[in-house]
């Protein structure tokens, strides 16, 4: 089912037409991990489609990160 559009402008909510816009929402988890999600929301119904997420976990003298993007229902 698809709930947004995809134009050359961005991404258009299918509700009301209006330009979503990017989100960032980053979150320390309680087990010492940094999670970042990015998505698209929309600024009249807040309607919100997430496009990417990124956990960043700090071990002994590395880090790992593991990116996970979705898809978006166009
Ligand atoms: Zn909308």
């Amino acid at each position: 089912m698809s709930q947004v559009a995809r134009t050359e402008k961005g991404y258009l909510c299918k509700r009301d037409g209006s330009l979503m816009y990017l989100v960032y929402e980053s979150e320390k988890t309680t087990d010492n991990k940094l999670k970042v999600v990015i998505s698209y929301k929309c600024p009249v119904c807040g309607f919100k489609v997430d496009g990417e997420s990124i956990e960043l976990s700090r071990l002994k003298d590395s880090f790992t990160i593991v990116r996970v993007v979705r898809k978006i229902p166009v």
